[in-house]
């Protein structure tokens, strides 16, 4: 336990907390919460609360917390070695030998990986390495970048631009006039009710083709895309909706990048979303499950497509004007080495899939039927609850109603769970470690149950 009693003072005077209502948490009206250990899917805080974390941080510990293998890898590297550059072919054992581990799970078509150090930097370095593409290749109209409504990419300039939610573009002069915006595969809010799954999804595609046709192909680079939406409302996409897209994309030139943050190293229950989905993306953007949050570090997975063509460039202009001081940091690095073969030795791609499908199907069976649950979805170890006022005419909340927060916070106050309501829509958001077990997950949907009771009746 910490025994610094002025530690709540101190993080009101001094902290800029990310994601804060800043004002409601200077005037002392936001919850604060010391953290200070947590093991498996458990973490605990200063005031002797075990909390079951079912959205593994900002689903990123994967393995969950405590695993000394991961923190003695991390420890033997800061002794060794605590940083060196990667600048002009410099590299570490760590940082060579989890790039060869990246690419021999990534899809086979790719071919290096670029490491930074969130997902939201690694969002920017494809987006760089997208118009330099283009300038190689002499098309240098080819820019604007697609992405989606509800979409999540990250928070800087250029990610907060393709981030399609209100919230990270309000008031900061957002999103930039390169990045515009299509559709959200979203068949629970389809325009149309008495659309089926095939036919949203054949409007989503034209939906991304009038686009297209709207802005010319010539000026288009890429598309990007996360495998499952995440932030944006935990939501699956239609059936056949990645093979549509695709087909657009091919039929214009135009690049696809799949953003697998959320979705890389497991959770859907296979190594990549890509493979989960068919998809066959020309960048593929990773950070979170790669270390499992143990150390920060990201990644950009380029296919061979690119990477000719970024060979190309250098051979005409020089060395690639792009890098980090942390790029490949070692400690990342080791952090991941650790985490990827923690992962591998568990079987914890497999038990993702195993336990994320028990968690999705049991709480769809809790909770379908209530009267303002409009839909339970998931996909592997990610699961979500949508709560709407009426069934039927499918009618939601006002935003000013926080239906989802008192829910999260419901949870979080009866029984000790951590869930979170997304920021758009009143959604219950689940990720949790994959080593949840199913007896913990049984423990999740009876809470929730209980808290869903205890808020809407
Ligand atoms: N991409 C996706 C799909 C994400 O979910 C996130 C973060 O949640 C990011 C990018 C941005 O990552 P970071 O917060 O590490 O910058």
């Amino acid at each position: 336990m910490l025994r610094n009693d002025q530690l709540e003072q101190w993080d009101r005077d001094n902290f800029f907390h990310p994601s804060t209502h800043l004002a409601e948490f200077a005037r002392g009206n936001v919850p604060q919460r010391v953290v200070t250990g947590g093991s498996g899917c458990h973490i605990e805080d200063r005031d002797g609360n075990r909390l079951l974390d079912a959205f593994a941080g900002l689903y990123c510990v994967n393995v969950g917390y405590g695993r000394s293998d991961i923190a003695d890898a991390i420890a033997d590297q800061a002794k060794e070695l605590a940083y060196y550059h990667s600048y002009v072919g410099h590299g570490t054992e760590a940082s060579i030998t989890l790039a060869k581990m990246v690419l021999d799970r990534a899809p086979d078509h790719m071919s290096k990986v670029y490491f930074g150090l969130s997902g939201s930097d690694a969002n920017e370095t494809n987006i760089k390495l997208v118009w330099y593409f283009n300038n190689i290749l002499g098309r240098p109209e080819k820019k604007k970048i697609i992405s989606r409504w509800r979409g999540y990419h990250g928070s800087g300039l250029m990610t907060g631009s393709l981030t399609g939610l209100e919230l990270f573009h309000k008031k900061f002069d957002l999103p930039l006039t390169q990045v515009i915006h299509t559709e959200a595969p979203y068949y629970f809010r389809r325009p149309d009710l008495d659309m089926t799954e095939e036919q949203f999804t054949a409007h989503c595609a034209a939906e991304l083709e009038a686009l297209i046709e709207r802005e010319g192909a010539d000026t288009i680079a890429a598309f990007i895309g996360e495998p499952v939406l995440g932030t944006g409302g935990i939501v699956p996409p239609p059936a056949g909706y990645w093979q549509a897209i695709q087909a657009v994309l091919d039929k214009h030139d135009i690049l696809l990048i799949a953003d697998e943050v959320v979705t890389g190293f497991g959770r859907l229950g296979t190594m990549f979303g890509s493979d989960h989905f068919g998809m066959r993306p020309d960048i593929i953007t990773i950070a979170k499950g790669l270390t499992s949050a143990y150390a920060p570090l990201s990644g950009s997975i380029v296919s061979d497509k690119v990477w000719k063509v970024l060979e190309q460039g250098t051979d005409e202009n020089g060395p690639i004007g792009h890098g980090w001081t942390y790029s490949a940091h070692p400690i990342g690095a080791a952090a991941g080495v650790a985490n990827l073969k923690l992962i591998d030795e568990l079987d914890l791609v497999t038990k993702a899939g195993d336990v994320g499908g028990y968690l999705n199907k049991t709480m769809s069976e809790a909770l379908s039927d209530h009267t303002h649950v409009g839909e339970v979805r998931g996909e592997g170890m990610l699961c979500a609850v949508e709560f709407v006022k009426d069934r039927d005419s499918r009618t939601f909340y006002d935003a000013a109603d926080k239906i989802g927060p008192q829910i999260a916070a419901a949870l979080l106050e009866q029984s000790n769970i951590i869930a979170r309501a997304m920021p758009q829509g009143d959604i219950l958001g689940f990720a949790p470690p994959f080593c949840l077990t199913k007896q913990e997950a049984d423990g999740i949907v009876a809470a929730t149950k209980r808290a869903v009771t205890s808020v809407l009746g």
